[in-house]
C-alpha cells in the first residue's frame, strides 16, 4: 500500500498535477492521493474514502485530468464537503474542505465511481469540447475515455 502511494504521489509530481486516483495508474484499489502542496496544505492520500456530506453552495470552476490531457472544461460542483477516510497509517480521519480541496476530493472520488469530470459538464460544455475529446479518442482509442478498462464494481476496497 504505502508503496502504491509512493508511486502515486510521484505520478502526479511528474505529470505536475494536483490528485490521483488508483485506478488511473491501472490499480483497481480504493485510494487517492491530492498534493496541494503549493496552495498551502499537506500532501493528503487516502484509503477508501467517501463523501459524507456535501454543501448545497456550488460553484463552477474549470477542471482538467491527467488522464485526459489537453482538455480542460468548466464543471459544477458543490464548495465544501466531508470527506471520511483512512490515511496511510492507518487512522480515520474526517477533513472538512472547502474550495480547490473539496474539489479535488470530488474530482478524484469520482474516478473511484467511474465517472471522470466530463462526464459532469452542463450540455454546452460538452458540446464545446466534443471536437477535442474526438480528436483525443482517435489518438488514444476510445478506452483512454472509458476510464480504461476498470469497471467501478470491481475496483476493492481494503
Ligand atoms: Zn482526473
Amino acid at each position: 500500500m504505502k508503496s502504491l502511494i509512493r508511486d502515486m504521489f510521484d505520478t502526479v509530481d511528474e505529470a505536475s498535477g494536483i490528485g490521483l486516483a488508483a485506478p488511473q495508474v491501472g490499480v483497481s484499489k480504493r485510494v487517492i492521493v491530492v498534493s496541494l502542496k503549493e496552495k498551502g496544505f499537506e500532501r493528503i492520500a487516502l484509503i477508501n474514502p467517501v463523501i459524507e456530506r456535501m454543501s448545497v453552495e456550488k460553484e463552477t470552476i474549470e477542471e482538467g485530468c491527467i488522464s485526459i490531457p489537453g482538455i480542460r472544461a468548466d464543471v459544477e460542483r458543490p464548495v465544501s464537503v466531508i470527506v471520511r477516510g483512512i490515511t496511510r497509517s492507518g487512522r480515520m480521519v474526517e477533513i472538512d474542505a472547502r474550495d480547490l480541496l473539496a474539489r479535488v476530493f470530488q474530482h478524484e472520488i469520482d474516478h473511484l465511481n467511474g465517472t471522470l469530470f466530463i462526464d459532469r459538464l452542463s450540455a454546452q460544455e460538452r458540446e464545446r469540447i466534443e471536437p477535442e475529446l474526438a480528436a483525443f479518442v482517435q489518438k488514444q482509442g476510445a478506452y483512454a475515455v472509458s476510464f480504461e478498462q476498470h469497471d467501478p464494481a470491481k475496483i476493492t476496497s481494503l
